[in-house]
C-alpha cells in the first residue's frame, strides 16, 4: 500500500513512541523542541547502526584506526577550522507567518510556507557556547564541538606516532556534535544535538581524487548493506557556489526523505578537504603536522578525504524504508521490514497459551545467551505477532501444546509469513544460521 509522505511520518512517529524507538525529550514538561530520546528499541537500533559502521570502516580494515575525543574542545581549534569566522547561516524571517528559514533553502524572495514577505537575511552563530571552570569571563569561553572531525586532525600527530600508520590511512570516530540550528523539524532529521560517524582518510595529494571516488563507492555500498532500497538513494555533486570553504569537491549521498522539498535529503557528505585543515592547524598551533613521504623522502602535508554521516538521519532513513502496510486476510498488517542485522529484537518466544508459559520460558532461557530475544505472553497470539511485526522482529517462535509432546517449536518469518517446525534442541543453531544467511 502506498502511503502519503506526511501521513507516513505521522505513523512512524507514533509507532516510534508506542514501541519505544524514539520519544520526545522532556515530554512530561511539554517537550523540548528538536530534542529526542531513544527508547529501549531505538537505542538498540542505533547501536546496531553504529556497530555496522564501525565494523565496516574500522574493524575490518588494516588502514583505518578509531578514536573517541572530548566534546569540549580547545577553543583555538575553532579559530583554525574557520568555524568562529564562517559557521553562520544567513536566515530570513517571514513578516506574515513569522516562520524562519535558511536563506539557502529559500527560492526567490517570498516565504516558502505562506508566500509572505521576507526580512533581509541575518547571520546566526551555530556553535553552542559555554564557560569552563569557575571564572565567568571571556577567557573561560569554550564551545561544544559542531563536528567530530576537527578532533581527528588535532590528534593526527599522536595517532601517527602511536600506531606507526603509513599513508594512506584513515582515522574514524563516532560521537556527538552540537549545532544551534535555527530551524529544526522533521523528527530526528535535523536536531541541535546529533551524532556523527566521520572518517578522515589521509593520503598523498596526487591520490586524493582516487580515494575520493573509492570512499564514495564504499559509503554507498554500506547504505545498501543496511537494506535501504537502491532507488531511494542517489549521489548529488555540490556545485562551486555550494562548496564549503575547505573542500575542493563534495558529493552528498541523499535519501528520498518524504518531507524534503524536492524529494531528496542529505544522509552523508563525502568531501576532498585538501590540506586545508592540516595547514590551518599547523599555522594556528605552530606544530609540524607534515608526514614523511617514504617514496621521495620529502615532507608533505597530506590531503584528506572525508566521509561524514549522521546516525539520526541514517536511523530515520532505515525506519522510513522499512515501514510498510499490507493486506493480509482482509486486515492491515503494519511491518517494519528491518534488515535482520539491524533489528533490535532478533526473535520472540511466544507461548500459544498462558498455560504454556513455564515451558516456553525455558526455551527463552535457552536462546537468550546467544541473541537479543523477547518473551511475550500478554494478549492473543495474533496481537503478539502484530506487535513483533511492527517492532521489526524477523522471527517469532511459537510454543504450542504439541511442543510439550514433540519437543518442537514453530518459527514464523516476518516478511514471507512462512513457517517451519524444528526440534527445540536445534533452535539456537537454526537461528544463528538464519541470522547469517536469511530465511531462503
Ligand atoms: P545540512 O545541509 O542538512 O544542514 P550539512 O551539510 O551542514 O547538513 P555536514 O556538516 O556535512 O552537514 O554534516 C555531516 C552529516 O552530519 C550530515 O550529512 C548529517 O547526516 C549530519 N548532520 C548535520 N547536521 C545535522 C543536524 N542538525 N541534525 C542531524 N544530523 C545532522
Amino acid at each position: 500500500m502506498t502511503i502519503d509522505g506526511t501521513e507516513l511520518m505521522k505513523k512512524l512517529i507514533s509507532l516510534s513512541k508506542r514501541l519505544g524507538y524514539v520519544f520526545q525529550s522532556g515530554e512530561i514538561y511539554g517537550g523540548l523542541q528538536s530534542s529526542w530520546d531513544y527508547g529501549p528499541l531505538g537505542v538498540e537500533l542505533k547501536k546496531n547502526i553504529e556497530t555496522s559502521w564501525w565494523d565496516y570502516t574500522v574493524k575490518t580494515r588494516p588502514d583505518v584506526v578509531g578514536m573517541d575525543s572530548a566534546i569540549i574542545t580547545h577553543p583555538d581549534v575553532w579559530m583554525a577550522s574557520g568555524h568562529l569566522k564562517n559557521f553562520h547561516d544567513p536566515m530570513v524571517d517571514c513578516r506574515e507567518c513569522k516562520g524562519r528559514f535558511r536563506l539557502d533553502h529559500v527560492k526567490g524572495d517570498r516565504c516558502p510556507e505562506c508566500g509572505g514577505e521576507l526580512t533581509e537575511p541575518r547571520d546566526f552563530g551555530l556553535m553552542f557556547k559555554t564557560k569552563m571552570g569557575a571564572l565567568e569571563d571571556e577567557s573561560a569561553t569554550v564551545y561544544l564541538r559542531p563536528e567530530t572531525c576537527q578532533s581527528i586532525f588535532i590528534n593526527f600527530k599522536n595517532i601517527v606516532t602511536a600506531t606507526r600508520q603509513k599513508l594512506p590511512f584513515g582515522i574514524a570516530q563516532i560521537g556527538k556534535a552540537f549545532r544551534n540550528e535555527i530551524t529544526t523539524r522533521n523528527f530526528v532529521f535535523r536536531t541541535r544535538e546529533f551524532e556523527q560517524m566521520e572518517m578522515e582518510y589521509f593520503c598523498l595529494p596526487e591520490e586524493a581524487d582516487k580515494w575520493f571516488k573509492y570512499w564514495l563507492d564504499q559509503r554507498m555500498k554500506w547504505y545498501l548493506e543496511l537494506g535501504i532500497k537502491e532507488d531511494h538513494l542517489r549521489l548529488r555533486t555540490h556545485d562551486d557556489s555550494e562548496l564549503a570553504h575547505y573542500a575542493s569537491s563534495c558529493v552528498d549521498i541523499e535519501y528520498t526523505f518524504p518531507f524534503a522539498p524536492d524529494g531528496w535529503g542529505e544522509l552523508e557528505g563525502i568531501a576532498n578537504r585538501t590540506d586545508f585543515d592540516m595547514k590551518s592547524h599547523m599555522r594556528e598551533s605552530g606544530q609540524d603536522l607534515s608526514f614523511q613521504n617514504l617514496l621521495t623522502n620529502q615532507k608533505i602535508v597530506p590531503y584528506v578525504v572525508e566521509t561524514s554521516g549522521g546516525i539520526g538521519r541514517t536511523l530515520l532513513a532505515v525506519l522510513i524504508d522499512a515501514y510498510r502496510e499490507e493486506e493480509v486476510e482482509g486486515r492491515t498488517r503494519v511491518v517494519l521490514g528491518l534488515h535482520r542485522n539491524l533489528a533490535p529484537i532478533k526473535a520472540a518466544i511466544l507461548p500459544l497459551s498462558k498455560k504454556l508459559s513455564e515451558q516456553a520460558y525455558e526455551v527463552f532461557e535457552l536462546i537468550r545467551p546467544y541473541f537479543p530475544v523477547q518473551f511475550d505472553v500478554t494478549g492473543s497470539i495474533g496481537k503478539r505477532y502484530r506487535r513483533m511485526d511492527e517492532a521489526g522482529t524477523p522471527f517469532c517462535i511459537t510454543f504450542d501444546f504439541d511442543s510439550l509432546e514433540d519437543k518442537q517449536v514453530t518459527i514464523r518469518e516476518r516478511d514471507s509469513l512462512d513457517q517451519i517446525r524444528i526440534p527445540i534442541d536445534t533452535l539456537a543453531s537454526k537461528l544463528s544460521d538464519l541470522m547469517e544467511h536469511g530465511w531462503s
